[in-house]
């Protein structure tokens, strides 16, 4: 891991390096360094150029997130309510990885270039390419128990869009209760875990994938519409820069959503909701509910009228389909 990490880290200037120059850089054999280039296409989906005279180079430059840079970048508040930042290679999953730190500081980070078993809701999977995304969790604590997070899902959604919004990301909608879309299509998923007794403090987990710059060929198991950033922007983004953007409207979101709740987020829930007013169906665990959404109440419950009347549906197993979506596999 630590040879692959560092050979891309060469290779992430996007110039060409010999061979005999990356093997006298990483103590390594001419041969060794061909097969970790090997692995970096045939395991990771990196498509290293190789041309004979001029040796190895990346199609374009990649940018790899520095945690120094990240920490140093944050506004201030952010960054007092950071625990720590921690940046990791490859992960099974980052939400995984920190439900497995018991002793890790509230506002603690974990970000992974890669990650082996991304996960959405209900054990489906995140498609987690190297290098590409940005896929990172955070630590938050709460009081009060979990009943009262029942909305922060839709508090951690409305702030990544927020923070999309103000580096200049257009047309974001939200799809309760956990999707954010661009132009429609799907390009930022919020997964929350949650560890705690009711009543008692809670510690959980809010996990984010984020498509940046999704490689097709990386993406061939999405089944459902999807995007990324760099399909709608003009200019290359920076991983770097949306990151600390994140942090900085994440961070302080935390802590507004556990002194406020969701009151300081249901507006903007309510003007990006990309569903209200459309034919829907929820699927329940026993069956379909057909309506028409008709957004959502102050708990962040999701309201359907349905025969005249207006009912109202908590997250926990239910996912929502507007009526022109095809109906993709889930996984139960
Ligand atoms: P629900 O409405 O039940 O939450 P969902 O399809 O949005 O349904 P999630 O658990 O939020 O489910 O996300 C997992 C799903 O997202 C996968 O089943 C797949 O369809 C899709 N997906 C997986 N990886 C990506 C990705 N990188 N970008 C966009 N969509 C993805």
């Amino acid at each position: 891991m630590q040879r692959l990490r560092h050979i891309l880290s060469i290779l992430a200037d996007g110039r060409f390096h010999s061979g005999t120059a990356l093997a006298s850089r990483l103590g390594l054999s001419r041969s060794a360094v061909w097969k970790q280039i090997r692995l970096l296409s045939e395991q990771y989906n990196i498509p290293v150029q190789a041309v004979q005279g001029r040796g190895y180079r990346l199609p374009a430059a990649l940018e790899l997130l520095e945690a120094d840079r990240i920490i140093a970048d944050l506004s201030p508040e952010a960054r007092r309510r950071l625990g720590r930042l921690q940046i990791e290679w490859s992960l099974d999953s980052t939400n995984q990885w920190l439900l497995e730190a018991p002793d890790t500081p509230c506002g603690t980070v974990v970000v992974a270039e890669h990650q082996r078993q991304g996960r959405g809701r209900r054990g489906r999977a995140w498609v987690s390419p190297l290098g590409a995304n940005l896929y990172f969790s955070l630590l938050g604590c709460f009081q009060g128990g979990p009943a009262n997070l029942a909305g922060l899902s839709l508090a951690v959604a409305v702030s990544v869009v927020r923070a999309l919004s103000a580096q200049g990301v257009q047309d974001l909608g939200l799809k309760w209760p956990n999707d954010i879309l661009l132009q429609g299509k799907k390009l930022c998923g919020v997964l929350l875990e949650l560890q705690g007794e009711a009543g008692g403090p809670c510690r959980v987990v809010c996990g984010v994938g984020l498509n940046v710059n999704m490689p097709p060929t990386a993406a061939t198991d999405i089944d459902q519409p999807w995007t990324d950033l760099q399909h709608s922007l003009a200019q290359p983004i920076s991983r770097q820069r949306l990151l600390t953007g994140l942090l900085d409207e994440l961070l302080p979101a935390m802590a507004r959503y556990e002194q406020e709740g969701l009151a300081p987020f249901l507006a903007d829930w309510r003007r990006r909701d990309a569903v209200a007013g459309k034919p829907v169906q929820l699927l329940l665990p026993q069956r379909t509910v057909h309506g028409r959404a008709a957004g959502i109440d102050a708990q962040g419950n999701l309201l359907i009228e349905r025969n005249g009347c207006q009912e109202s549906y908590c997250s926990g197993e239910i996912s929502l389909r507007t009526g022109t979506e095809p109906a993709y596999a889930t996984a139960d």
